[in-house]
């Protein structure tokens, strides 16, 4: 019996093994290995699939979230909010433009950042340092941005989208990433489209702010060694970029995989004692993780494991929990009480239907 994985990079790779091989040989003979041609027309072709303004690559996607903060002019003394059900890569990149990170509550059903939580919070505190939001697209479903930007542009908040999870999720028949002023993606390997090392990239509708991020990825420099602004080094390399041009032509088929996958489950797991994931009207959800919720979920997870079906957990621990970003006066009850009971289920477009039927007939056996 195999191993069953929440998530299979090497099969993405070996599925496009012929065509990224030539991409990477093409990159390898050009010469140019940074800042060349492929990351021009990837970032291209990215906006284009998207239907953004304007794409720049950087080295991965808390840079890509950082950068874009920086380049809205957040940094110290201002406040940002988002959620604590997040990777810790959101907020560490907050904190990293020198702003301080506030947390809202985030729905029962979605799990995602509730909206009207978020007013209900601007509204009490009144707080004109609170300068940007940071909304962030779970599990491959975008929080309700029609509303998120009605109560921004009220409270005058710049946002900024975290995209990493949620590439080609549709909220109103609009993708996620061009809601907001700009947009952050990551390519790590694991994510629906992923490069074979770190990636991400800067994306949205404002071109002027695209324009200087494109400054900050590289010391700032306008002109060569001429620093207009304090910039870093954070590039997305050109080997990154060609296998992510391959990788981006199959990323609509292995969401349309993913889709598929996740039918299967919703049907075959109707009446399990588990809470299924919710996909919100008006929304699509594009499965990065099929996350269900179970009050036994170590159990649970414990007794997969022992049948080789390794499941993830996002997050086992909210952001004002974990040492790093302790907050002992801040109560966020469904975020709790979600990290508490979340599990995902493996799902990734490598996975076959017995594979998917193993998974269901132990989750099932579980629960009997
Ligand atoms: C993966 C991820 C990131 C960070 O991306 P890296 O490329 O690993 O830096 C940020 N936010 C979310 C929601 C993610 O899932």
């Amino acid at each position: 019996m195999s191993k069953i994985l929440p998530a299979d990079p090497k099969a993405s790779y070996l599925a496009a093994q012929a065509e990224i091989d030539a991409a990477i040989q093409r990159v390898l003979r050009s010469g140019h290995y940074i800042l060349g041609p492929e990351l021009e027309a990837f970032e291209r072709e990215f906006s284009a699939w998207l239907g953004s303004a304007g794409t720049v690559g950087v080295a991965n996607g808390t840079d890509a979230i950082e950068l874009a903060l920086h380049a809205a002019g957040i940094g110290p003394g201002d406040k940002v909010i988002t959620v604590a059900n997040t990777v810790t890569a959101t907020v560490s990149a907050i904190v990293a433009t020198g702003a301080k990170p506030m947390f809202a509550d985030i729905e029962p059903g979605t799990m995602l950042l509730d909206v009207a939580a978020l007013e209900t919070m601007l509204a009490k505190l009144r707080d004109p340092k609170i300068k940007a939001v940071v909304p962030v697209h779970l599990y491959g479903q975008a929080v309700d941005m029609p509303h998120l930007m009605e109560v921004a542009a009220r409270h005058n908040l710049f946002v900024m989208e975290d995209c990493a999870q949620a590439h080609g999720s549709l909220v109103g028949g609009r993708m996620a990433g061009t809601w907001g002023q700009l947009a952050s993606f990551s390519f790590y390997p694991t994510k629906n489209l992923g490069a074979l090392g770190d990636a991400g990239a800067v994306t949205g509708r404002d071109v002027a702010l695209l324009e200087k991020v494109k400054l900050l990825r590289q010391y700032g420099w306008r002109k060569r060694y001429v620093s207009d602004h304090h910039g870093r080094n954070s590039r997305l390399d050109e080997l990154q970029a060609a296998i992510l041009r391959v990788h981006l032509t199959r990323l609509e088929a292995g969401n349309r995989r993913r889709d598929a996958i996740a039918r299967q489950y919703l049907a075959a797991l109707a009446d399990a004692p588990l809470k299924l994931p919710v996909v919100a009207g008006g929304r699509t959800h594009t499965w990065h993780q099929f996350v269900v919720r179970s009050a036994r979920r170590d159990e649970l997870q414990a007794h997969l494991a022992k049948q080789d079906i390794v499941c993830g957990v996002l997050y086992p621990m909210p952001i004002h929990r974990q040492p790093a970003y302790h907050d002992a006066t801040l109560a966020l009850p469904q975020t709790e009480q979600a990290c508490g009971e979340v599990l995902s289920l493996p799902l990734h477009p490598g996975l076959g239907d017995d594979d998917v039927a193993r998974v269901v007939k132990e989750v099932k056996a579980f629960q009997a």
